[in-house]
């Protein structure tokens, strides 16, 4: 007999993937059919993690997906529209793009202020790109261990830079134990997506919101993907205290969105609420006579540290013109 139903794919192996009915966890098999495969646009795997999809499999009367083997796998019919998406390019030569996850409902940046020392602008262009997406972001600030106590000043304005900018700010120790609880509360009934700079403490982070869990093990490198293997094998882990978590190797290679002079403001959350008051539109924030944001700043509701990376990515953004 036909079974059919939607799934969520969990696993992307390249030639199969793996679904599951979250938030039901019990992942099998499943592969394309080929019409499906084609509808992908520039995208060399047209099938992310996170994808909702329609499936159906052959079973034997009164058996269910539990007896869905690779040997007779489920095929998947279609994939349903994606809230949001993450892609990055395949390699660095080729116009192709590939997605690394979809429907995220919670993008957790991990940094450390120190140990590696975080770059704000670098920070802000991570934010960029998640606004971009439409995917929601929470910082999370690992590593509070190693420099709370000797800057609570820069931890301090962090905090004032960030939330004054929108963003939620998580404080972390996988060192001391500390922020683990609420970061792992935080993560249940979720699809999150974890990406932090190489040395900030992402893998040892997810091993403590859920020590059966192993992240270092069966990463993919950069290097990796950058090569002809282009086949991307991306997982979905589930948290025993739930939620599910997507972990993505490195920042830089998320940065794959090209944005217009124009369009940069409209991507700082703090900035777009303030021009609405310019004078003149467009605005570029940076000399108009009755600029809003300028005065934003000047009245510190927006913060300098933000505008610079601002007019960092203005500046950038007419180098390549
Ligand atoms: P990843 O590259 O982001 O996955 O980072 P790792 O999880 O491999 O951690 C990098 C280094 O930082 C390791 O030596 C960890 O033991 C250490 N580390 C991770 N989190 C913390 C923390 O909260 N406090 C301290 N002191 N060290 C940490
Ligand atoms: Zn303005």
């Amino acid at each position: 007999m036909t079974i059919s139903g939607e799934a969520t794919v969990v696993k992307n192996a390249g030639s199969h993937f793996m679904l599951s009915p979250l938030p039901v966890w019990s992942p099998f098999p499943a592969v394309l059919k080929g019409k499906v495969r084609l509808k992908g646009g520039d995208s060399t795997n047209p099938v992310a993690v996170g994808d909702h999809v329609k499936y159906s499999a052959i079973v034997q009367e009164g058996d269910d997906i539990l007896t869905i083997t690779l040997e007779n796998p489920a095929t998947i019919s279609e994939i349903l529209p994606r809230a949001n998406h993450v892609k990055r390019k395949s390699t660095n030569l080729s116009r192709q793009s590939h997605v690394i996850a979809a429907n995220i409902d919670m993008a957790y940046i991990i940094v450390s202020l120190y140990f590696p020392e975080i770059k704000l602008p670098f920070l802000d262009r991570i934010l960029v790109t998640c606004e971009v997406y439409g995917v929601p972001v929470t910082i999370v600030m690992n590593k509070v261990d190693l420099y709370r106590e000797e800057d609570p000043e820069y931890v301090e304005a962090f905090h004032r830079i960030y939330e004054g900018a929108g963003y939620r700010v998580f404080e972390t120790s996988v060192k001391t134990g500390e922020g683990i609880d609420a970061l792992r509360e935080d993560c249940k009934d979720r699809v999150c997506l974890f990406s932090g700079e190489s040395g900030v403490g992402k893998s040892s982070l997810i091993k403590a919101l859920d020590p059966s869990l192993d992240p270092k093990v069966g990463e993919i490198s950069d290097v990796h993907l950058q090569g002809k293997h282009t086949t991307s094998l991306y997982e979905m882990y589930r948290l025993a205290s739930g939620g599910f978590v997507v972990d993505t190797p490195g920042l830089r290679g998320f940065g794959l969105v090209d944005l217009k002079k124009e369009e940069i403001a409209l991507y700082f959350p703090e900035m777009l609420e303030a021009s609405r008051e310019c004078r003149f539109t467009p605005c570029t924030h940076t000399h108009e006579p009755g600029c809003a944001v300028k005065q934003a700043v000047e009245e510190g509701r927006i913060s300098p540290e933000r505008y610079s990376s601002y007019l960092g990515m203005l500046e950038e953004d007419t180098k390549f013109r």
